[in-house]
């Protein structure tokens, strides 16, 4: 009667421009504050349970392509009405995250700075205290909001009719995250045996402990990899990206609809990120002007992200330029990351001789990383289950970490080390989606595929179909491959 399906599909892309151009201005420091209390309010019928319902129930009677559209715009529906039951929360949470300040032998640290501090932090004693005392902070302080949150969503799922939040985002997500939990247990034990002898070398390099005499409070400092800094000096970050697109055919300086920011403003993130208010429209790319290893990554990470969406075909249907899988844009943000860690790139565009240092650090990240996600799944599938008894689930999440990773687990993180509807299986998707994007790059064009321009049309062909079809479906239709963590298993092993 009086509700539109294609009313919602406007009203919902122009929520998102007004949302994501907020946060461009905010993050890039155009702008003090992040005003996005009136944009919610203007959107407000968007993200009603009744609007939750609508869009179900027209999804159930679609099929194809319409269902398609539906299930990814099902999935905003849910996702914001969760948003906005817990709104306040989060609004105290971010408030109180930024007021609080933490003691580290006499010395007071903000609690967001706390894990920057660590990580340049070469003594693992201080390293240990700081960690030791954000937690305490966290427990105390923001878990009891984050625990409200957590029972909020979980009985907003069940009065919409799915048994657990699980079941709802594995019904929105079309995805069985249970199968998907079991899959990456079976990479993690596929990766046990060889992992010691990945990772060992390079926490000796990083922090001079193994595995075993390792605290979870290291971790950060062996992901900086300081030794690293000098193959990746602030002066060449951009160039390099600049030339790196060039080589598969794209000017990012006359590419109008992506902005390129790079100016220095005193309250612009310390994180590159990518902005999207209109796809392909207007995309931002924001980078700090710094360096070292984890900027390049990060800087290429948001880069690929850019280009798939600046790439997106203007003509696609709002829910596949704006919406859809996005294990699918994590998969192209991290080939061109992946370039970072690259022999070819590093050599080429970097001209880095004798790129170990950096191939083998990568290496051991990534399987540090990828372990830990598979134990994310494992314990959010339970977290979010339908038998879950939330007073176990501190041990359940030390447990499961632990092990995966090797190192004692603290307890204290197991509510924000949550990424809200399973975005954890967007990320898992993506890692081993991208093992075939770059098999194929390789086997169609060489290990130089990021200087060939013909690499670059089938990429950009890629990317021009938006998110109409999912990780699973694309793969297929584009090289007639099915998405197996076994690949990226055996690339760690
Ligand atoms: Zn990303």
């Amino acid at each position: 009667m009086s509700w539109d399906l294609d009313e919602y599909r406007r009203d919902a892309e122009l929520f998102l421009e007004e949302i994501d151009r907020e946060y461009y201005l905010h993050l890039a420091g155009h702008k003090p504050d992040l005003e996005i209390e009136p944009i919610y309010e203007r959107h407000e019928a968007l993200f009603e349970r009744g609007a939750v319902e609508q869009v179900g129930e027209a999804r159930r009677d679609a099929e194809g392509e319409q269902e398609d559209r539906l299930r990814y715009l099902h999935q905003i529906a849910l996702d914001g009405h969760l948003g906005a039951i817990t709104r306040s929360l989060d609004t105290r949470l971010a408030e109180l995250e930024a007021s609080l300040e933490i003691e580290v032998g006499g010395e007071s640290v903000s609690y967001r700075m706390a894990p920057v501090v660590q990580a340049n932090e070469p003594d693992p004693e201080r390293r240990a205290a700081i960690e030791a005392a954000r937690n305490a902070t966290l427990a105390d302080r923001l878990n009891p909001l984050h625990l409200e949150a957590l029972e909020s969503v979980h009985s907003a799922c069940e009065e919409l009719g799915w048994p657990s939040y699980l079941d709802a985002y594995s019904d929105v997500r079309a995805l069985d995250l249970r199968a998907l939990a079991d899959e990456l247990g079976r990479f993690a034990d596929g990766t046990e045996p060889g992992y010691a002898g990945i990772v060992d070398p390079e926490l000796e390099r990083t922090v001079g402990l193994a595995l075993g005499e390792l605290r979870r409070s290291d971790l950060v400092r062996f992901f900086r990899a300081a030794h690293l800094d000098g193959l990746f000096p602030g002066e060449r970050m951009i160039p390099a990206l600049r030339e790196t697109l060039a080589g598969i055919g794209i000017d990012l300086a006359t590419q109008s609809n992506v902005v390129l920011d790079t100016e220095s403003r005193p309250t612009k993130s310390p994180r590159a990120f990518c902005s999207t208010p209109r796809v392909p429209a207007e995309v931002y790319l924001v980078m700090p002007p710094i360096g070292g290893r984890e900027d390049y990554a990060a800087l290429f990470h948001e880069a690929g992200h850019a280009e798939h969406y600046g790439c997106t075909e203007a003509e696609l249907a709002f829910e596949f330029r704006h919406l859809g899988d996005n294990s699918v844009t994590e998969s192209y943000a991290f080939l061109l990351e992946g370039l970072t860690a690259s022999p070819a790139w590093l050599e080429k565009v970097l001209g880095v001789e004798g790129a170990e240092a950096a191939i083998e650090h990568a290496r051991a990240s990534r399987l540090v990383f990828l372990r830990r996600y598979s134990a994310k799944i494992a314990y959010e599938v339970e977290l979010h289950g339908p038998d879950a008894d939330l007073g176990v689930m501190p041990e359940r999440y030390a447990s499961l970490l632990g092990e995966r990773i090797g190192v004692d687990w603290p307890r204290e993180t197991w509510l924000s080390d949550v990424d809200p509807g399973f975005y954890v299986a967007c990320y898992l998707r993506a890692w081993a989606l991208e093992v075939d994007w770059r098999a194929e790059l390789g086997e169609r064009f060489g290990a130089e595929w990021f200087a060939d321009g013909e690499a670059g049309a089938w990429l950009r062909s890629l990317w021009s179909r938006g998110q109409r079809l999912d990780a699973d479906r694309l793969l297929d239709e584009a090289a007639g491959r099915k998405l197996d963590f076994a690949r990226l298993a055996a690339e760690l092993s």
